[in-house]
């Protein structure tokens, strides 16, 4: 199962998680992804902010396989 964090501004994929061991971080909180990666998203500047119970969305994986096509500059 991946986990892609995304724009709320300009849905450009901010991270992927592909899988547990990818690194040794492990899933990151969106807290730790704002450290690690960047407070703000690269493309429209927006400030990245917590996620609400409302912006968890899970997808099949033939339209997983289009969002990671677009985002693939990230993989
Ligand atoms: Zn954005």
């Amino acid at each position: 199962m991946a986990v892609l964090y995304v724009c709320r501004g300009c849905d450009e994929v901010i991270y992927i998680f592909n899988r547990v061991g990818q690194d040794s971080f492990g899933l990151p909180t969106p807290s730790e992804l704002r450290g690690r990666v960047s407070s703000k998203c690269p493309k429209c500047g927006r400030e990245l902010g917590a996620p609400g119970i409302n912006d968890v969305i899970i997808v099949k994986r033939g339209e997983l396989r289009k969002i990671l096509k677009k985002a693939s500059g990230l993989l």
